[in-house]
């Protein structure tokens, strides 16, 4: 640890300017507009993070971090549209529109130092809280990779490296920042997040790392549930989620976060073609800048594990499979939230679209018909569409459901084989009567 210490004193390699392709023309306005306001009222003002990283790799970064020796207070007083938010780290996030730039006051790491007194760990080395002000040499030693570490300083435009950063982004390596293990039991998020930056990046995720993800993965059991959605978000829905989830499942990652479910895709290979077949097609849906809903995912992730209970519910019980997949997905939902907290408003719909699954078998008459008005018709036909993607459904059942939805009125009645209304019952009426006399002749 001594070693270290005397790293941390380090000073930074300083990259100018004509030196390094982060462009202002890449960060967003308002962050230049917070920037340039810190830094005239006296204080330093940094981009920090995914910003300056993905400027780096020419990614057109849409997040930006702001680091700053301004305390929150401080720069609260400087923006109207500031709000404090935060309990673990006390930060502000500055409102433009819809875009929030997030400004963190720089921190002293979380070992060391008596001063440091609002520091807090449980026993597995978890950092619980840690709201020490510290300079920005003290900063960038509580960041978790390298990648992550840069400071472009709107004072010069130069960026600030103290750990390296720039030759691993060059070397595409996803590098932890002081020792693996120490750094990963402090947060085990970071595990996750080593996994998200390599398959956003496509970086290779260090050894150090690997092999201390091989010791810790179960300690993400500590991170509470809520947390762990908010990173699910993360990891799913950013248009990366095919490779993240292949990753997460190689380093023992998923298993973590979705037990049941990583059963079953041990044992069932159509339910790994299912499941690599959604996040393939949400990545399609966010690079297309189409609307990706986590309700939709979380449903695929728990369909196996659903309908393995949904069967053994029907075997003890009268149920109608529908009945049957509603409750499964109740029990089954109720099983996440202690790991990943799934909010109600995602875990409503998606109990519906799986408990909507079997009326799609059903293709005449005009229950079925109604289907097509139901609020979740979109959400259940696309799952629908999948699972006939990967042969669970005849595709003859996705075939009618996909043209029914261009028909008019009157060729969807026919399809539905329900008649006009009126002559409905008299003609049915008829060849009864007719059918009777015979009887009564013979
Ligand atoms: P992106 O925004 O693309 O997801 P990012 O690197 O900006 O990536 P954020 O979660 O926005 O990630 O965090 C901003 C920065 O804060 C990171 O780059 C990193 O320096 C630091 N940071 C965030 N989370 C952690 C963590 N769990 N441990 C250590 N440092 C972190
Ligand atoms: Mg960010």
């Amino acid at each position: 640890m001594k070693s270290s210490g005397s790293q941390k004193r380090r000073k930074p390699k300083i990259i100018p300017r004509p030196a390094h392709n982060v462009s202002r023309a890449e960060i967003s306005k308002s962050a230049l507009k917070v920037l340039y306001r810190l830094h005239k009222a006296g204080f330093q003002a940094f981009l920090v993070g995914g910003g300056v990283r993905d400027a780096l790799l020419e990614l057109h970064p849409k997040d930006f971090d702001i680091a700053t020796n301004a305390h929150p207070e401080e720069v609260r007083a400087l923006f109207g549209n500031c709000r404090l938010i935060g309990r673990r780290f006390r930060l502000a996030h500055i409102r433009f529109g819809r875009e929030v730039i997030e400004v963190a006051t720089f921190r002293a790491p979380a070992d060391g130092n008596d001063k440091h007194v609002d520091v807090a760990h449980d026993h597995e080395g978890r950092i619980l809280r840690d709201n020490v002000y510290g300079s920005i040499d003290e900063d960038v030693w509580r960041r978790d990779f390298t990648c992550n570490a840069l400071y472009y300083n709107i004072a010069d435009f130069s960026i600030w490296d103290y750990v390296g950063g720039v030759k691993d982004i060059e070397n595409r390596r996803i590098v932890v920042i002081g020792d693996a293990r120490k750094r990963l039991r402090e947060d085990p998020v970071r595990m996750l997040r080593a996994v998200r930056f390599a398959a956003k990046l496509d970086f290779r995720i260090d050894a150090k790392i690997i092999e201390a993800i091989g010791e810790l993965t179960d300690l993400l059991a500590n991170v509470p549930a809520a947390r762990l959605f908010d990173e699910f978000l993360k990891l799913f829905q950013t248009g990366y989620a095919e490779k993240t989830f292949a990753l997460l499942r190689k380093h023992n990652l998923f298993a973590q976060l979705f037990r049941e479910t990583d059963d079953e895709l041990e044992s069932d290979d159509n339910f790994l073609r299912f499941v690599t077949a959604a996040v393939r097609n949400s990545d399609k849906r966010v690079a297309a800048d189409q609307s990706v809903t986590p309700m939709f995912l979380i449903g695929v992730f728990l369909w196996a594990p659903v309908r393995r209970l949904a069967e053994k519910l029907r075997s003890k019980e009268k149920m109608s499979e529908s009945q049957s997949l509603a409750v499964a997905a109740y029990q089954v939902s109720g099983l996440q939230q202690p790991r990943i907290s799934l909010p109600k408003r995602f875990t409503a719909p998606m109990r519906e679209m799986l408990a909507m699954q079997p009326r799609f078998l059903v293709m005449k008459g005009k229950r079925a018909l109604k289907l097509l008005e139901h609020r979740r018709f979109r959400a259940a036909y696309d799952f629908m569409m999948l699972r006939v993607s990967v042969g669970e459904l005849e595709g003859k059942v996705g075939q009618f459901w996909t043209d029914v939805q261009k028909q008019d009125a009157q060729h969807r009645a026919a399809s539905f084989q329900i008649g006009p209304k009126p002559g409905t019952k008299q003609r049915r009426r008829r060849p009864r009567r007719r059918r009777a006399a015979p009887a009564r002749e013979s």
